[in-house]
Formats: C-alpha cells, structure tokens, sequence
C-alpha cells in the first residue's frame, strides 16, 4: 500500500548506474531508507525531487525495518533562501548531522518538529546562529546531558544564581562562586528563553549581538565537554564564520 509521509532528505547515496536510495527524516517513521528507481537519470522526473535537503510530501510503499520504495513527491518548501546562500547551507549541513547524532539517541516525536520548525525559521530569514543554539539547546536532553536551569549545580539552591558556566555545567548560586566568570543576567535569562520557547512561535528576534556571541559560547564550550561529538560540519561553519 502506498503511504504519504512528510520528510526532509539528509542524504542521498548512487545506487548502481541509475538509481539511488534517500535517507529522509519522517515525522512518521523518523529516519528510513528509500530506493528510487531510475532517480539518477537525468530525465527523470523524480531526479530533482530526490536532492539532498528536499523538503517534501513523499508517496513511498513503507516497508517496515526495510528499504521503502519511493513513487512520487510534493515539495513542501523549495527553500530558496538557503540554497542560494553558502552560509546558510552549511548551517543547514550542521543541523542535519547534528540532528542525525540526536536520532541515535531518541526518537522523541518532538526533534522532528524542532527540526523542521528551525530550517523553516532560517529560510524565513532569522538569525541562523540563535536559531541553531535553540535547536542545540533543546536537544541535549536527548543526548543524555540536558542542563538543569532550575538550580545551582553545586548545592541545588534556586535562590542567587550568579552565573552560567560551561566547565561547571549550569547556573551557579552566588555562594557557590569560586573564580567562574560572571555573565550578564540577560543571558541566564535568554539560556532559559531559547529552551524554553516554541521555535514555530517565534516571529522575529531582537537580541543584543554580545548576548548572541555570549550564548553561543556558552553553547559551544558545553557541546565540547559534554556531548562527546566531533562533527566536521560544525567545524566547517565556525571556521566560515571566521573568516
Ligand atoms: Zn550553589
């Protein structure tokens, strides 16, 4: 029987001389394998449907555990912006792996929608950078590390928190305090906010680019220590970002 489902292709690998098979991102199934037959022919009507980073309504015969076979797509959102823009694309690599990292984990039904609801916010034209700190914050839970921004780390008070640190892994109270550099409240109060907030609900960002910057550190510092994840991409990106 033919299924429809809603995905989004992270790969795309050659299948003989002219067929491939797509790792697509479904919210029904999470990550499956399809054939496309004859996908690799340049006539082919499905060649451009099956592109890596095609965002799309896909008619597949599932096959459970299984290769599913694919017979036609809709493209949901051609996202222009992101594919015309070298940067964004290599935000883009970076989510996709990073979410790949998060599907080996868990297949909360919710990494799904954050996913998606963040590639779309990118194409929409808001900050990539707040957008994929938001994304990398609310899946630390499901890397096993998600950061408590309740309490102090060290003595569990939720009274005085002074500061935020990578190293100590969250909020630190004020009598806990040994040499940890202090950070602006704004940004314990952002850290809480970027959790918390509903990424398909956001219409625009207005935040301070030192608090960005600050957030981003902050982020960055406790994917090193905590996460145990090396991705090229992300390398890729911040060195583009540098330049
Ligand atoms: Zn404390």
């Amino acid at each position: 029987m033919i299924k429809e489902v809603e995905g989004f292709i992270f790969k795309e690998t050659p299948y003989g001389d002219t067929s491939k098979i797509i790792n697509v991102f479904t919210k029904e199934y999470g990550l499956i394998g399809i054939m496309c037959k004859g996908a690799k022919n340049i006539k082919s009507k499905s060649r451009a449907l099956t592109l890596r980073f095609t965002y799309a309504k896909f008619n597949i015969y599932y096959k459970e555990d299984k290769l599913s076979l694919f017979v036609s797509a809709d493209v949901i959102n051609p996202l222009k912006n992101i594919n015309q823009d070298i940067v964004l694309i290599s935000y883009l690599s970076y989510l996709v792996d990073l979410t790949q990292q998060v599907l080996k984990q868990s297949h909360e039904p919710s990494i799904y929608d954050n996913f998606i609801n963040g590639v779309l916010k990118i194409e929409a034209g808001l900050d990539p950078l707040v957008i994929t700190n938001i994304l990398e914050l609310k899946y630390l839970p499901f890397l096993g590390v998600g950061l408590n921004l309740d309490e102090c780390v060290e003595c569990g008070s939720k009274n005085n928190i002074a500061t935020i640190n990578a190293d100590k892994g969250g909020f630190i109270c004020a009598n806990c305090l040994t040499d940890e550099r202090i950070v602006d409240a704004k940004i314990i109060k952002m850290i809480r906010m970027y959790y918390l907030v509903k990424i398909e609900s956001i219409s625009a960002l207005n935040i301070d680019s030192e608090i960005i910057k600050e957030i981003n550190f902050f982020i960055d510092n406790y994917y090193d220590r905590y996460t145990g994840l090396y991705l090229k991409s992300k390398e890729f990106l911040k060195n583009l970002l540098t330049l």
